[in-house]
């Protein structure tokens, strides 16, 4: 007879992690292959197959990713309120395949309404599975950090193959295989979910269980239709960046207002405390990203110009290094991590999630200061060390898993469980605010002039480099002295 899954026998695991997490993992791995692999060849291919100028490519893909990640909050209410975790991710992961299909089908002429299917697909999707890996765990339960960031590493390995493969396929074979690749991967994304949502029993379930079938039906069909009938809308949006610049305008305040809205329903003090919590995190961590996605922009047109092609002994094109280092180092610092953290709890000494946030703007700061002092290793051409640059992605990495898979971590624990899919959508949204501005920051970085000497365009850099260490830096002391206040508002979890 096969078992039956319930919630506390999943939550009562024994051992480190509950094996569904391995599950969700395997999902999750495949869905950033196909993200990460739309994501590696956006910028080139906007470039080489589309006509646009590096400026326009510069533009439409930090529109991209800000849609991509803003609509994560849209697809977090849904599934809140009407699809519940498991519908809305097989839901998204059918629009991801269909949208990558599109493309591979004719890149240049179906492009856009491609991408437009992949941001609803990963809106429903993204936040989704993530606050699902949270309701393994029980309240208090102190292995969730280390689930998150287990969880995390298998991002990474998506990220980075996706980022390799998908590359590859479309520089050196063709665009349609790309884009083939992403849609393969997203069928075994979903399959493996489709196989292994047993084990999950009740999470994720509806949240309409209780309102008559057919009723719960029309709902869920509305929403469908209503993301089919989106799809104009968001087209225009991404063709024409000028709307995108509305759009972001006008989805934070109003995602400010929805979470006021939803804050002032909560009846208990200590409900409305976490929420709080909750968003003060949100708010810093629209201050992280925007330092670390650099990473997409200015680091790598810095990688372009201005590195050696020596990383220790042996020759490599600084762009791989710098598009791949940070996954390499999350693959193998995360599990690590997550352990620590444990070990330190054992031994009565583990940072509360506050402290570690802070960590998390001191090591960025420490990064962008590593950044900043590559330039005294240049030559006279401005050409600088690749080893030390990727000596900050180790640390800029370290950083991250301070506060990223924490931050899922922590959202899950102090949102309530009708508003997690919402709170969690918040925190990607918070990213896409932060891949906005990271653009913003990027261009001011930038030197002026296109045909500056490679020198001044170092010394343009590494300025701008050295301003983000110590705004990095005061951001986390702040942090760390508001850490008695932030704490009190969340109550009793850690
Ligand atoms: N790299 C992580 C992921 O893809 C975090 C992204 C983010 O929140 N900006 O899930």
């Amino acid at each position: 007879m096969q078992k039956e899954y319930t919630l506390e026998s999943i939550q009562n695991f024994e051992g480190k992690y509950p094996k569904q997490l391995w599950y969700l993992f395997l999902t999750e791995m495949w869905e950033r292959f196909c993200f990460y692999g739309m994501r590696g060849v956006l910028a080139i291919f906007m470039v080489s197959q589309l006509g646009l100028t590096d400026q326009e490519s510069n533009l439409k893909y930090g529109a991209i990713q800000a849609f991509v990640y803003a609509f994560t909050f849209i697809g977090g209410i849904f599934a809140d309120k009407i699809l519940g975790f498991k519908k809305s991710l097989f839901f998204g992961g059918i629009i991801m395949i269909i949208g990558n299909l599109i493309i591979a089908f004719s890149p240049q002429d179906l492009f856009y309404v491609g991408i437009t299917l992949s941001i609803i697909g990963t809106g429903f999707f993204k936040p989704n599975i993530s606050s699902m890996v949270g309701d393994l765990y029980k309240e208090g339960d102190v292995r969730r950090d280390a689930g998150f960031g287990l969880f995390y590493s298998g991002i990474n390995i998506g990220a980075l193959l996706g980022g390799a493969i998908c590359v590859y396929l479309g520089k050196y074979h063709s665009w349609s295989y790309a884009f083939l690749a992403a849609a393969i991967v997203m069928v075994i994304g979903v399959v493996t979910f489709l196989y292994t949502k047993k084990y999950l029993g009740p999470i994720g379930d509806s949240p309409l269980k209780d309102l008559a079938p057919a009723k719960r039906t029309t709902r869920e069909i509305a929403v469908y239709v209503g993301s089919i009938l989106s799809i104009p809308l968001i087209f225009a949006m991404i063709k024409n960046t000028k709307y995108t610049d509305m759009f972001m305008y006008t989805i934070g305040p109003l995602a400010i207002l929805y979470f006021i809205f939803e804050l002032l329903k909560v009846k208990e003090d200590a409900g409305k405390k976490k929420l709080m919590a909750a968003f003060i995190f949100i708010i810093f961590s629209i201050v992280f990203w925007a330092f670390f996605e650099q990473s997409g922009g200015s680091l790598a047109l810095f990688a372009e110009k201005n590195l050696h092609h020596t990383l220790l002994f042996f020759s490599i094109d600084p762009n791989i290094v710098n598009n791949t280092s940070n996954s390499l180092f999350v693959i193998v610092f995360s599990p690590l991590i997550g352990l620590l953290w444990l070990w330190m709890y054992k031994k009565k000494f583990e940072p509360n999630t506050v402290i570690k946030f802070g960590l998390g703007f001191l090591f960025l700061s420490g990064a962008f200061y590593v950044f900043y002092y590559t330039r005294f290793f240049a030559n006279v051409e401005g050409i600088t060390s690749l080893n030390i640059f990727t000596l900050a992605y180790l640390v800029i990495t370290i950083g991250e898993l301070c506060l990223s898979p924490i931050g899922l971590s922590i959202v899950t624990k102090l949102s309530p469980k009708n508003l997690s899919g919402m709170m969690m959508g918040m925190w990607f949204l918070a990213s896409a605010y932060g891949q906005y501005a990271a653009g913003l920051l990027g261009a001011g970085m930038s030197s002026p002039d296109p045909n500056a000497s490679l020198m001044t365009k170092l010394q343009s850099y590494t300025d701008g480099y050295y301003q983000l260490s110590i705004y990095a830096l005061v951001a986390g002391i702040i942090l760390i002295a508001i850490s008695p206040l932030i704490r009190k508002l969340m109550m009793e979890v850690k």
